[in-house]
């Protein structure tokens, strides 16, 4: 018995029992624009299948949020844009999506979902034909508006009632500090009216506090699992199932011979990039607690409801990142300079999907503390293979009294080191007593003859306060002494040398200026050598919290208590610049407070560097190098390191 009219129907249309993936795969809804994808005209969800699992979880009634948590390539744009059009044509109701940046709406507005309605005949059919209707901030369709928002104006937005939220990028949304708004927890009010009401978020992973990581936690994290095509075993693919000859290390050829390989943990068959695609196309979705055999059963419950769904992708299954050009990328983030410049973080995030673990922590006071002992002061510990110092020069300029703080550091093989001295003079003078002039005796007591004493080898002294006074300091002690400047980093190089004549060309006359011809001032980036001072005084652990190694650095005895407070004083914080940039900075933990020692010991650290500590091997094990590159005989002259002003500076 047919009780309503076609009008009634029409009026009260329920959505289509079509999903988002499949509303998105009938012909002439969703077309690729030429302009903005790599592969325009229909689209297919078959060439990325990994998405139809969050793009459908959209049509699941039993689903109210969801995180997509994931690479850098893997068409999470693509799929938000398959929902929007999905709500438009089948269950209209008032949309927000929330971009980082404010220059980002016009982008997406107009870049992008213009053209998604116009290319779409499925579309085209709600907009009213006032040409006026696609505005930059929201579009206005028959039955709905869609709201283009950034993350600075979703608190502006509070008036509106929203039924459909979705955050873009949130990890990259500007840090909200005090009492200012959260403009996620802003917008998500808005939404709390409709019981039916659907939150999305898709991002890029930064860190384990990123928005992002703590939504998915929240989730049934559901996870990927594919299949071996030879024993048939599902499995999360793990980066480090990658693998590839142990000859190839060098990123370019990775790419040219393409020779990387999946290996099956269970049965350990090789399995091919040209594989993959089919492999992944049986893909099946399990979240935390699920586990399925080799026969496609599914065991387990999940642990969470599938009301707060999560999705992670990895670009180990993505349509758009081949295995070689993820382990090319690896062994480039790995180089000194990747380190450096953060390349190990955007590796997790971009290629793996997963955020970034920071392995320092915080570092205590009481815990650093615990490395003293063992050799008193101003002594050198039987290990210790050569020493470098370092001087932070201060003068009052009204009163013209001078203060340089001074370290003296010692290293031995494997990165073992030892402040063997600290403190501060009132000179120039004092400093070269208490650091230069003289050589350190053996901890041990071990005399002069039976094995000669060491000497500082180079010191670096910082000429952030008061460059001339250095300078000319410097320029007295030509190869032992060397100014530098710190810069916050992260830089390209960790040291770099710049010439003090285009250092000090705006200050000093031709004249003076001729006095430094020649002579070099070394950049240090601060931000490298933080990390590493502040790694070297704590032990390594494993996951668990096992300790795999001791922590590599050793305080002298009689080591001021202060010294720790002050070394202590700074941690490394993730902050979001105002474009929404996420980056790295080493902060003070109390403001003002000094950081004398922690400052030192950068500066004794880049010295070390410049010396090539890092390349400081025990004689056996040369034993291990092959014949031919095996020296046949020790040179006889050996220059005498530290005797060039530059000599010895690694090859960066
Ligand atoms: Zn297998």
């Amino acid at each position: 018995m047919n009780i309503f009219s076609k009008a009634e129907k029409d009026a009260w249309r329920l959505p289509s029992k079509l999903t988002v993936s499949q509303w998105s795969d009938k012909p002439g809804n969703r077309m690729l624009d030429p302009d903005t994808s790599a592969e325009p005209g229909q689209y297919r969800s078959a060439r990325t299948p990994y998405m139809r699992g969050p793009m459908d979880a959209f049509t699941d009634t039993e689903v109210e949020e969801i995180d997509v948590m994931s690479a850098g390539q893997v068409a999470k744009s693509t799929a938000i844009q398959n929902m929007i059009g999905y709500i438009i044509d089948e269950d209209p109701g008032p949309t927000m999506y929330v971009v980082p940046r404010e220059k980002d709406v016009v982008d997406r507005s107009q870049k992008i979902f213009k053209p998604m309605v116009m290319l779409s005949e499925a579309l085209r059919r709600h907009i009213t034909g006032n040409p006026r209707d696609l505005q930059t901030d929201y579009f206005t369709f028959d039955r709905m508006t869609l709201y283009f928002a950034w993350a600075g104006s979703a608190p502006e937005m509070a008036q509106r009632t929203i039924k459909y939220l979705f955050f873009d990028e949130p990890d990259k949304y500007p840090l909200f500090a005090g009492r200012e708004a959260n403009p996620i927890a802003q917008a998500v009010k808005r939404t709390v009216t409709f019981w039916d009401r659907k939150i999305v978020k898709m991002c890029t992973p930064t860190t384990e506090l990123g928005y992002i990581n703590v939504s998915y936690n929240l989730s049934n994290k559901q996870e990927i699992f594919c299949p071996c095509p030879h024993c048939g075993e599902f499995k999360i693919w793990k980066f480090s199932q990658l693998k590839l000859p142990k000859t190839l290390r060098d990123p370019e050829k990775i790419i040219e011979t393409g020779d990387v390989w999946y290996e099956c943990e269970v049965c350990g068959i090789k399995i091919y990039e040209v594989q993959k695609a089919d492999l992944v196309a049986e893909h099946i979705w399990l979240a935390e607690g699920q586990t399925i055999t080799a026969d496609g059963n599914i065991t387990g419950q999940p642990v969470r409801s599938k009301r707060h769904s999560g999705f992670n992708i990895s670009g180990l299954v993505s349509t758009w990142m081949s295995w070689p050009s993820i382990m090319a990328d690896w062994f480039r983030a790995n180089t000194e300079q990747g380190i450096a410049q953060g390349a190990r973080m955007e590796f997790d995030n971009l290629t793996l999907g997963i955020p970034h673990k920071e392995t320092g922590k915080k570092l205590k006071a009481s815990e650093v503390r615990k490395l003293t002992g063992g050799f008193s002061r101003a002594t050198v510990p039987a290990d210790c293979l050569l020493l470098v110092a370092s001087a932070d020069y201060h003068k009052s300029r009204a009163r013209g009294i001078v203060r340089i703080d001074y370290q003296v550091h010692g290293f031995g093989y494997g990165m073992r080191n030892w402040v063997i001295s600290s403190g501060s003079v009132p000179s120039f003078e004092k400093l070269d007593d208490e650091v230069l002039l003289s050589p350190f005796p053996w901890a041990d007591g071990t005399s002069q003859k039976e094995k000669p004493w060491l000497a500082v080898m180079v010191m670096f002294v910082d000429s952030g306060y008061e460059p001339d006074d250095v300078y000319e300091y410097c320029r007295q002690r030509p190869g032992l002494t060397i100014p530098t400047k710190g810069e916050p980093g992260p830089r390209l190089k960790p040291l770099q040398a710049s010439s003090l004549e285009s250092a000090t060309e705006h200050r000093l006359s031709r004249r003076s200026r001729q006095r430094y011809r020649g002579m070099q001032l070394l950049i240090v980036d601060t931000f490298y050598f933080k990390d590493q001072v502040t790694s070297w005084a704590q032990p390594r652990m494993d996951d668990e919290g096992k300790i795999i190694s001791p922590a590599l650095t050793q305080f002298y005895d009689e080591i001021p208590s202060y010294y720790f407070t002050e070394f202590t004083n700074e941690q490394k914080v993730l902050l979001h610049d105002k474009r929404g940039n996420a980056r790295w900075l080493w902060q003070p933990v109390t403001t003002g407070a000094p950081t004398h020692s922690l400052d030192t010991a950068v500066l004794c650290a880049a010295a070390a560097f410049y010396k090539g500590v890092h390349y400081l091997r025990p004689a056996k094990s040369q034993k291990a190098l092959p014949a031919a590159v095996r020296p046949g005989r020790r040179p006889k002259h050996r220059r005498r390191s530290g005797s060039g002003f530059l000599d010895g500076l690694p090859e960066l």
